[in-house]
């Protein structure tokens, strides 16, 4: 199996390191613990998207667009590396966040502000209504738009998790460490979906576990199966189904999106105290939080090696001070 991958620009610092995670697998006493920071590929203080973006920006500049229209919540990471992705190719940015403008620009939102981005709040309406109003308003004054899906989730986005699971192999076998699991946190999919297609296309022999955030594991498993398949055939790889390996665990959606509960509390202090990492309380401290569980029920062995696949998200901190303190 031989992709072919579409135009790529450079965006992300990779590869990202990928590390054992000493303190804190002594700590839980189960299986050996990984981490691969992708909470350290730069642009705009790291995370999941600059991968996705390496793509989606090579197809933005293809077609000539001169400007970024995207969408997620208010502390959409998704949106902060768009943003910053915008400022690095000298793109204008328009961004259609979910909900009302809150009264304070904390977190991704004050950095957004500074990224240079344009703020539009949907409210109550539909957000791919709002972000087809905002492109044609841009067409109106003669500007190129290229739309970006909530998450950078299709298949350029998807690509740049395939290949970062080719990254992940070169780094195993240099190693000489085989992984059993990899865990990570799934939201709308895209990042998982690559990494289920990569590990086909590289011989990952491990199972890979996505931690919702939010869909509930039946519809974020169907929405990935259908990426899954998109994105095989983009890559010249033809009809390809792989939906049994793909698995999706919502135990922990808690009060839901963003909803920050003790699991996640506990989470970021474990490992930020015993590892100096930061997680970040949306995303990876639910993963996190997740995985930990799952250990305390004995569900890895001793001697298995779990790596948790860090997709980066601590620079809305600041913005849950109220829910982590
Ligand atoms: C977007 C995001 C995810 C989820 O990635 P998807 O491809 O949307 O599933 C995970 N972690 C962080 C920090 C994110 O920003």
């Amino acid at each position: 199996m031989s992709p072919k991958y579409p135009n790529r620009v450079k965006i992300a610092h990779l590869p990202t390191p990928l590390h054992p995670l000493e303190r804190l697998s002594k700590h839980l006493n189960g299986p050996t613990l990984y981490i691969k920071r992708d909470d350290a590929t730069g642009l705009a203080a790291g995370g999941n998207k600059a991968r996705k973006l390496e793509f989606l920006v090579a197809e933005a500049l293809a077609q000539g667009c001169d400007h970024l229209v995207t969408t997620g919540a208010a502390q959409s990471n998704h949106c902060r590396q768009t943003a910053a992705a915008a400022a690095q190719y000298g793109l204008g940015c328009s961004l259609v966040m979910k909900g009302h403008e809150p009264a304070a620009k904390t977190g991704n939102l004050l950095i957004d502000d500074l990224l240079g981005a344009h703020m539009y709040w949907a409210g109550d309406q539909d957000t791919s209504k709002v972000m087809a109003q905002v492109a044609a308003e841009l067409r109106a004054m003669g500007r190129k738009p290229y739309l970006i899906p909530l998450g950078g989730s299709n298949v350029l986005g998807a690509t740049g998790y395939v290949l970062a699971m080719q990254e992940l192999m070169t780094q195993l076998t240099t190693a000489a460490l085989n992984v059993d699991f990899i865990v990570v946190a799934s939201g709308s999919g895209g990042t998982q979906a690559g990494m289920v297609l990569g590990a086909a296309v590289y011989g990952f022999r491990g199972q890979i576990l996505g931690v919702s955030v939010s869909p509930e594991a039946q519809a974020l498993t169907t929405q990935i199966a259908a990426l899954v398949t998109a994105t095989a055939t983009h890559l010249g790889l033809g009809t390809l189904s792989l939906a049994h390996k793909i698995s999706v665990n919502d135990d922990y959606l808690g009060e839901g999106y963003g909803m920050v509960g003790e699991m996640e509390r506990e989470a970021l202090r474990l490992v930020a105290q015993r590892e100096g990492i930061l997680l970040d309380p949306v995303y990876t401290g639910r993963a996190m939080g997740g995985l930990i569980d799952l250990i305390r029920w004995g569900a890895f062995t001793r001697g298995q090696n779990v790596l948790f696949w860090h997709t980066g998200g601590a620079a809305v901190l600041s913005a849950f001070a109220d829910k982590l303190s």
